[in-house]
């Protein structure tokens, strides 16, 4: 984990780990702190990374460094594989950049993930228009480059949008 990530079949050494400065620098607008640095910094890499229990297994987001179901302060980020369905979500109509109007309303949603009931990352859906977006919907993890050039994590529906 310090050296390098290891791939599925822990081969490792495929990905140089950006250093704290990287990830500080990376996201210089972001509240990074020691309980989501891990997560900050494996998306410089193109990893969704979550905290997770090593006593009990539980998967822990928001981050935090302590279990919330076992009270354990042994947590360690680990990659979660990127299936999950849509929880809810909300249709942003309006842009952040009034320079840069939005054509059609951007898709925000909670998705739970296939690690834990409950589990819910906030992110971006892309690959569907708004109206298509429903309940339940099976997602995948990918990603998409903003203005500003950083790649984040999205999800895109499964198969055929
Ligand atoms: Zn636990």
């Amino acid at each position: 984990m310090r050296d390098g990530y290891s791939d599925a079949e822990g081969r490792g050494m495929t990905t140089p780990v950006p250093s704290n400065d990287d990830v500080f620098a990376h996201f210089h607008d972001v509240h990074v702190d020691r309980d989501n640095l891990e997560h900050y910094r494996a998306l410089m890499t193109g990893r969704l990374v979550i905290n997770r229990c090593d006593d009990c297994g539980h998967w822990i987001y928001p981050h935090r460094p302590l279990c919330p179901a076992c009270l354990s302060w042994s947590v360690s980020p680990r990659e979660v594989g990127g299936e999950g369905r849509v929880y809810m979500y909300t249709l942003l109509h309006q842009s952040r950049d009034p320079n840069k109007p939005l054509t059609e309303p951007m898709g925000l949603a909670a998705i739970e993930l296939a690690e834990q009931a409950g589990l819910r990352y906030l992110s971006r859906v892309v690959g569907c228009a708004g109206e298509a977006l429903f309940h339940g919907m099976p997602v995948r993890l990918t990603w998409t480059t903003e203005a500003d050039g950083r790649r984040w994590p999205a999800f895109a529906p499964v198969g055929e949008g």
